[in-house]
């Protein structure tokens, strides 16, 4: 497989409200939608969804498409690839910089797929064809909004709910919703806020009986983690931690964490993703896949990953329509019973950004080609998209 053509498009969605963290609140969500072309004149799209300004990893939307325009797209312009992962595999030559790699990636995956005709959950090696899907709330103004959004989760079907918590809401909060709601599957992410020294404070949480605390400690802080655990009934959960299949054996050699929420845009792709995958079933450890507020391109590609069959736990994989105004893909993710999204049937990812979104929501564009193809006049540039106002 060659590649003859990569476009790179930033996209810049407009969230329906704003979504705090422990890292800060985020107004609008900008991305990176990859669209590869390859020599069998199929397409396929991926998308990098790095954090700006770059809290939750180091990448931001801006080295992101640095990184791809400038080494990672012309790497894979150059070469002649088996498989996906033959590709994966040498965009490894550039240090970290995972949400770019994955997004790459990610795209070639598609256009394998739907090169081969099947879906990209089926060729992953995915057995499922549902996800069921849990919903993950930022910090909200007061109590009153959590527990109205909290009951509206709940009826909409989540399968878990978790909330967003940091120093001074944290007990509290999970107290209300266990007195309002009782008994459901209920998790809290701290995004790193914590230290160790927290540990006495944190154990308060044991009382109520929550499915994780997800990223109390530093992300690169291994140890802590596992002395936390050993205080700690309630399961570490290690999102931001986990970069890597080496990270991950740190991990589970530490005894630092009892599940993991793997992002194929936080470790480089799916790829790697699902080496993760394969590494936690075989010693036993769960995973989720989590959710990084991305288009229904990152999602779609999020679902198939989730199909695998260690993907035990509820994904944080809620339809794009809950927090963007508009998503870019046609027709849109939904539920297919409550709480549960179908995998799409098609080939690839099975969905497809609609051009007239793209053209309204692209804030930045450009085409790379194969050196040797400059001139193919089958990729001829989208005038809409070129036009200087965008
Ligand atoms: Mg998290």
């Amino acid at each position: 497989m060659q590649i003859e053509c990569i476009v790179l498009r930033e996209v810049a969605l407009p969230l329906r409200a704003p979504f705090t963290t422990s890292y800060g609140t985020l107004t609008e969500r900008r991305t990176i939608v990859v669209e590869v072309h390859d020599d069998g004149g199929f397409v396929g799209y991926g998308e990098a969804a790095p954090i700006s300004p770059p809290l939750y990893t180091e990448e931001s939307v801006g080295t992101a498409w640095h990184i791809l325009e400038s080494y990672l797209c012309p790497l894979a312009l150059q070469g002649e690839w088996e498989s996906p992962e033959a590709l994966s595999d040498a965009l490894g030559a550039v240090r970290r910089n995972y949400a770019a790699k994955a997004g790459l990636e990610a795209a070639v995956w598609d256009a394998y797929a739907r090169r081969a005709g099947r879906p990209l959950a089926a060729v992953l090696g995915g057995c499922r064809a549902h996800v069921e899907v849990g919903i993950a709330l930022g910090i909200p103004p007061d109590a009153r909004t959590l527990l109205s959004q909290v009951e509206r989760a709940l009826e909409a079907g989540y399968r878990r709910i978790k909330i967003k918590v940091q120093p001074g809401w944290d007990v509290e909060p999970v107290r209300l919703l266990r007195r309002h709601f009782g008994a459901f599957p209920l998790a809290v992410d701290a995004n790193a806020a914590y230290r160790l020294e927290d540990a006495d404070h944190l154990r308060r949480l044991d009382e109520f009986s929550l499915e994780m605390i997800e990223q109390p400690l530093d992300w690169e802080d291994f140890v802590d983690h596992a002395a936390l655990q050993r205080r700690l009934a309630t399961p570490i959960c290690l999102d931001e931690s986990i970069t890597s299949l080496a990270s991950a054996r740190q991990a589970l050699a530490l005894g630092s964490c009892s599940m993991i929420n793997i992002k194929a845009g936080r470790v480089g792709g799916l790829t790697p993703a699902r080496r993760i995958h394969d590494l936690c079933r075989a010693h036993g450890i769960p995973v989720w896949c989590g959710g990084l507020l991305e288009s229904g391109v990152g999602r779609a590609h999020s679902l198939a990953l989730s199909a695998l069959p260690n993907f035990t736990l509820p994904a944080d994989l809620a339809p794009p329509d809950r927090y963007l105004v508009h998503d870019v893909i046609a027709p849109p993710l939904t539920f297919s019973a409550p709480g549960m999204i179908a995998l799409p049937e098609g080939a690839g990812i099975g969905v497809t950004p609609s051009a007239a979104a793209l053209a309204q929501y692209t804030v930045r564009r450009t085409e790379l080609r194969r050196p040797d193809r400059l001139k193919a006049a089958r990729f001829a540039p989208e005038k809409k998209e070129t036009d200087a106002s965008v």
